[in-house]
C-alpha cells in the first residue's frame, strides 16, 4: 500500500510542481566569420540580447576555435539545447567529421537551427549543413551546390543553369513581402514591410528540399541584382529538427531593423518548439517605413567593418 501511495505521488505532485515555463535553452554558436566582412564579436551580444529581451531563453553563447586552432577539445554539447543559432562562417576544412557528424545528427534528431545571414555562407561542401540551411552562397558554390531558388507565381521555382551562387548589391533598404502569412513566424505582419539597409542575398543556391520561403524581397537590377524575388526568410525542416534561416543581418546597422529582430525572435522560438507565444511589436515597420530601436543603436563612432563581399562573377 504504502509503496502504491508512494507510485501515486508524482502525479499528485507534478501539476504542483510543475515549473512555470522553463526558459528555452539556446546555443548561440559563434568563433569565425570568414573574412574582414561579418564582426561576429560585434554582432553576437547584440544577437544575443535580443533574445534575453523576450524573457523566454537562456542563451549561452559557444566561441569555436579560430583558423588554425584546435578542434580537438570542441565538443559542443548540442543536446543540453532546443536550438542552436549560428552566427558563424567557416569554410568545410575546419570541421573535423565527428564534430560535423554531431551537429547533423543533433537537428536531424529534432534539435532547431538558426541560420543568420553570413552562416549560410559556410561549409559550402557539407553536404547535411546545406540540406539544413536549402540554399547558401559563396565559398565556390555554383549550379554543383544545387539550383538558384527564387520565387515566382507563388512558389519558388528553381533555375539550374550554371552559375555562382551568391551575390548582393549596396546596402540599401528594401521592402519584404511575407508569402506565407499564417506560418507563427509571419502571422500578424504586415504584408509588406521595410527593411533598413543591409544586404540583399540573391543568387542563393542549394538543394532546398522541404523549403518553404516565408518572405522574398525583389532584388533590384539597378542595384546589381537579379529581377528576380529572392528568399528571405525561409522554414527548412530537416529530419525531426526544423531550421529557420534569415539571410539579414550583415551588421549592426541592419540589426538595429525591428523587423529583423521580431521575426529573429520568433523564428528562434519556432525552431526550438514549432510555437510562436510572441506578439508582434507596435513598433513593427510598415510598407513604406524602416523601424528601428533605440537600445539596439550601434555605439557612438561605430563604422560597419571595412569590405564587403562582392558579388559573385562569371
Ligand atoms: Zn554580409
Amino acid at each position: 500500500m504504502k509503496r502504491f501511495l508512494l507510485a501515486l505521488l508524482p502525479v499528485l505532485a507534478a501539476p504542483v510542481c510543475a515549473p512555470a515555463a522553463a526558459p528555452i535553452k539556446v546555443m548561440l554558436l559563434d568563433g569565425e566569420q570568414g573574412g574582414p566582412y561579418h564582426a561576429w564579436q560585434e554582432t553576437t551580444p547584440y544577437l544575443k540580447r535580443m533574445l534575453d529581451e523576450t524573457g523566454l531563453f537562456q542563451v549561452d553563447v559557444v566561441t569555436a576555435p579560430p583558423a588554425g586552432g584546435d578542434f580537438s577539445q570542441f565538443k559542443p554539447e548540442w543536446g543540453k539545447y532546443k536550438v542552436v543559432v549560428a552566427n558563424y562562417d567557416a569554410p568545410d576544412e575546419r570541421w573535423p567529421e565527428d564534430l560535423k557528424t554531431s551537429l547533423d545528427n543533433y537537428v536531424k534528431n529534432g534539435g532547431g537551427f538558426v541560420s543568420v545571414h553570413a552562416a549560410d555562407n559556410a561549409f559550402a561542401k557539407w553536404k547535411a549543413y546545406n540540406l539544413m540551411i536549402g540554399v547558401g552562397g559563396w565559398r565556390g558554390r555554383n549550379e554543383n551546390s544545387g539550383p538558384h531558388w527564387y520565387y515566382k507565381d507563388g512558389k519558388l521555382v528553381a533555375d539550374s543553369s550554371p552559375g555562382n551562387a551568391g551575390s548582393h548589391g549596396a546596402r540599401l533598404p528594401y521592402k519584404i513581402e511575407n508569402r506565407v502569412t499564417n506560418h507563427p513566424i509571419t502571422k500578424g505582419l504586415p504584408p509588406v514591410w521595410m527593411h533598413v539597409g543591409d544586404e540583399l542575398y540573391a543568387n542563393l543556391r542549394g538543394p532546398g528540399e522541404n523549403m518553404t520561403a516565408l518572405s522574398t524581397a525583389y532584388s533590384d537590377p539597378s542595384n546589381r541584382g537579379t529581377s528576380k524575388d529572392e528568399p528571405i526568410l525561409m522554414v527548412i525542416n530537416y529530419g525531426k529538427g526544423r531550421v529557420f534561416h534569415t539571410v539579414m543581418g550583415h551588421d549592426l546597422a541592419a540589426l538595429n531593423c525591428v523587423g529583423f529582430i521580431t521575426t529573429y525572435q520568433r523564428g528562434t522560438e519556432w525552431a526550438a518548439t514549432g510555437k510562436v507565444t510572441q506578439k508582434v511589436p507596435k513598433d513593427f515597420p510598415t510598407a513604406d517605413k524602416p523601424s528601428t530601436r533605440e537600445a539596439y543603436n550601434p555605439p557612438p563612432g561605430w563604422v560597419s567593418p571595412p569590405g564587403q563581399r562582392r558579388p559573385a562573377t562569371k
